[in-house]
């Protein structure tokens, strides 16, 4: 195999990525590093990384550290940074992601997020860590934003991953035509398969799309006995009542599931709405604990589907 950087293909091919984070221990078997790719076609209500949601660099506008010089408007080419009430508001719609204004800003109130990387280049900084993987069991995830969205640079990091005998994970909403997962499914060591709700309509109005393409992936991974772990996001009123919990194990139960892991509602990523001059129509819910899910993980469980950790 040719050595990564002298690869063509692995040379020129992109990806938009906003995070490569090291040590991870909690996407997937070992210590991991987990590759945060942008761009989704969900748009969750509890979304705790929405810098990922949209495909495109981004500013990032910390209200604290701004010292109100407005020398960010004089230098965007575009004109896309205004003042609204003593607020650096950036219209996202126009920046081209330059990072002018970031360059002139004195506070060091703006960053971007998201940069364009190659193949190579991922690869390159996933493979650093190629003895911890070797000693935890672990490899790297590809995460979201969602990983189906740039689905051509996915594969062919997985497929160069899996050339050099990394362990490869990805983090899916499942939503993409069939074709689409299978061709990703198949590059990968483990998915861990998100379903946001067990209900179509409720599906459609707390993320935006139906569930159906989602479930029909996640049962034709299941049927075809790919190493699919089902993940639960459970958010206070929106899918964690016990009414849920046993509509979830019907729906596991139908499609073969039968174990699943169940991820707590939490707040981690309420700042950055706030840095993206979002919006965050759950930013008083609670958070929720593992121990809070008990009884929904119990009603599970009677349905013969296991939950790790409960
Ligand atoms: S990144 Fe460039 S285009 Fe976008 S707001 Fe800043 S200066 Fe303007
Ligand atoms: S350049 Fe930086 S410090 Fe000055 S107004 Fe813009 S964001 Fe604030």
């Amino acid at each position: 195999m040719l050595p990564l950087g002298r690869s063509l293909v692995l040379r020129s091919m992109r990806g938009v990525i906003f995070n490569i984070q090291k040590y991870s221990i909690h996407d997937g078997p070992g210590i991991r590093t987990t590759v945060f790719l942008k761009g989704c076609p969900l748009s969750c209500l509890w979304c705790s990384n929405p810098e990922s949601q949209g495909m495109k660099v981004q500013v990032l506008w910390n209200e604290s550290e701004c010292v109100r010089c407005r020398s960010c408007l004089d230098r965007c080419p575009e004109k896309a940074v205004t003042v609204e009430t003593d607020a650096i508001r950036i219209n996202h719609l126009r920046c081209t992601g330059c990072g002018a204004c970031c360059a002139s800003c004195p506070g060091k109130a703006l960053s971007l997020t998201g940069e364009a990387l190659s193949v190579a280049d991922a690869a390159t900084a996933c493979l650093e860590d190629r003895v911890f993987y070797e000693e935890s069991g672990g490899g790297v995830t590809l995460s979201g934003g969602e990983v189906l969205a740039q689905s051509d640079f996915a594969e062919a990091l997985l497929t160069c991953l899996g050339r050099e005998g990394i362990h490869r994970a990805v983090e899916t909403s499942g939503f993409a035509p069939p074709a689409v997962f299978t061709r990703l499914a198949a590059r990968c060591d483990f998915i861990l398969f998100d379903l946001k709700h067990h209900n179509r309509e409720q599906h459609r109005q707390l993320t935006g799309v139906y569930n159906d393409l989602i479930i029909a992936n996640l049962k034709a991974a299941l049927d075809e006995g790919r190493p699919v772990l089902p993940r639960l996001p459970i958010v206070p009123g929106c899918n964690d009542s016990l009414a849920d919990a046993a509509a979830y194990t019907d729906l596991l139960t139908a499609l073969g599931a039968r174990e699943v892991e169940i991820l707590p509602f939490h707040q981690f990523g309420k700042h950055k709405y706030r840095l993206l001059g979002r919006d965050y129509a759950l930013r008083n819910a609670r958070s929720l604990q593992g121990e809070d899910l008990i009884p929904f993980a119990e009603v599970l469980k009677r349905g013969n589907i296991q939950v790790r950790g409960y």
